[in-house]
């Protein structure tokens, strides 16, 4: 048997055991070598190799022997091909399997079994959560889960997307809960740790202790529940914990990447239950809420790197500049700050960040000029460039020019004069007095704050 057979008994196996179990196990299997009647495979983790030697090995070998490769057994070596092998028949050993870089994975003990959940990040408290308009019914929310007592949303169901502090809640309402009733089983995992649990429960035959675990904590939360979609079997154990946990009205927070419904690949049952409690969204994050964030996290950094000074002006270019997410946003800080403790006199100007994050805002410069802004700001408000540009100044001419200002500001890298001169020539602080206005109004006035992210989507878009 060579590569390309595995690539048509892989086909033949695609049938048999239908989509999902292909996607999930059959597809990470990269064929190594078919000696003496051993047909090893390259597998990403030992969990998938014994996963897979244990449920399909027999339909491996049936297909593979229809193709008439003369496969006596499976053997699976965990990247490299110098790795022991696991034998299939029998029972996988438990040293190789150890070595398998599942996540969290604790070995199941003799007798009994023992869940710990994800290790809670200590810097991820509710005081440490800056609150904005785009995350403060994801914050309320939160916050009155963590208070304990009569269970009222369940499930909490937070999404938003990636880096906008949903891990971070999560974790603060574990802590909370915690400081609260120290004898309070709460169990905070990821869906990806639960599937791993569920998986290692099934193999080593302890599916009752681990219905009995998980149905016996008091606070469940499972992060990025995305990833159990088309995960049939994980789902549907999620499912069963789920609902008994609800029947004994048992708190249960989950986080996700999207809205439930349109998590796609996860069944309407397992989605209708996922909206049966409280859904809240965290938003991308606006200026004000960047420019907070970045403030708070200045007050942390300051102990760390002693003697670094930020200059005048640059935290209001990061939080105009990079949009993104909290992550990359604290990213940004933290290279300021090593970039501040290496030169002489530790201040880190606006010339040193334009330099040192030349990178992360870049990706705006040549995609936007203030032509181009301005355009697709006239064609969203339906007004002339002329008008935009013009000295009139009733409001639905000089909104859409205060919203060009800002956008002008944030994809481009003039200045506020050289803006004004685009601008019919306005003076300076007539610019900064538009790009503060717009600002505001994005927390204040969800139809700027809509029109603004959209321009913005268009303006990355060209
Ligand atoms: P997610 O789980 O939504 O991808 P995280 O919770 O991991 O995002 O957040 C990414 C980083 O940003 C973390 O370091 C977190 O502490 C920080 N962060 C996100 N939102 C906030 C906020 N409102 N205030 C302070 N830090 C935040
Ligand atoms: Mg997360």
């Amino acid at each position: 048997m060579t590569r390309d057979s595995w690539g048509i008994v892989k086909q033949d196996l695609k049938l048999k055991v239908g989509h999902n179990n292909f996607v999930t196990w059959i597809e990470p299997l990269e064929f190594g070598s078919l000696d003496d009647g051993i047909l090893t495979f390259r597998v990403p983790s030992m969990f998938i190799g014994n996963w897979v030697s244990r449920y399909f090995c027999d339909q491996i070998i049936d297909e593979a022997n229809a193709r008439g490769a003369g496969v006596r057994r499976l053997a699976f070596v965990v990247g490299e091909p110098a790795n022991r092998p696991v034998p299939c028949n029998g029972e996988p050993d438990a040293a190789p399997a150890d070595k398998a870089p599942a996540p969290a994975r604790t070995a199941a003990p003799a007798s009994g079994m023992t869940i710990t959940g994800a290790r809670l990040n200590e810097n991820y408290t509710f005081d440490a959560f800056v609150v904005g308009k785009p995350n403060e019914l994801a914050y309320s929310a939160a916050r009155r889960v963590a208070e304990g007592g009569p269970v009222t949303f369940n499930p909490l169901f937070l999404y938003g997307g990636v880096g906008l502090g949903k891990t971070h809640l999560m974790n603060a309402i574990a802590w909370e809960l915690r400081a609260r009733d120290p004898g309070a089983r709460v169990l905070y995992m990821s869906a990806e740790q639960f599937m791993y649990r569920f998986v290692q429960a099934l193999r080593d035959r302890q599916m009752i202790d681990f219905k009995q675990i998980f149905r016996s904590v008091d606070v469940l939360m499972v992060d990025d529940v995305q990833f159990i979609a088309g995960k049939d079997s994980t789902q549907e154990e999620f499912f069963h914990t789920f609902n008994a946990l609800i029947e004994q009205g048992k708190q249960i927070i989950i986080s996700a990447d999207t809205a439930p419904g349109e998590i796609s690949g996860l069944e309407r049952r397992v989605v209708s239950r996922l909206q049966s409690g409280l859904v809240v969204d965290l938003h991308p994050t606006s200026y004000e809420l960047r420019l907070g964030i970045l403030q708070r996290k200045v007050e942390q950094f300051r102990d760390q790197f002693a003697g670094v000074r930020i200059g005048e002006g640059v935290l209001e270019m990061v939080a105009h500049r990079i949009t993104s997410n909290v992550r990359e946003l604290e990213g940004a800080l933290m290279r300021l700050f090593a970039f501040g403790s290496l030169i002489d006199r530790g201040e880190v100007d606006q010339e040193a960040t334009r330099e040192c994050l030349s990178d992360l805002m870049r990706t705006y410069d040549r995609r936007a000029s203030i032509d181009e802004i301005q355009r697709k700001v006239a064609d969203h408000y339906n007004i002339r460039i002329s008008d935009l540009v013009g000295p009139k100044r009733t409001r639905i001419y000089s909104r859409p020019r205060q919203v060009a200002m800002f956008l002008a500001k944030e994809f481009t890298d003039r200045s506020l004069p050289e803006i004004g001169r685009r601008f019919g020539g306005r003076d300076h602080t007539t610019i900064l007095h538009g790009i503060r206005a717009i600002a505001k109004l994005c927390d204040t006035d969800s139809q700027t704050a809509e029109d603004v992210d959209m321009l913005r989507r268009v303006l990355r878009d060209i």
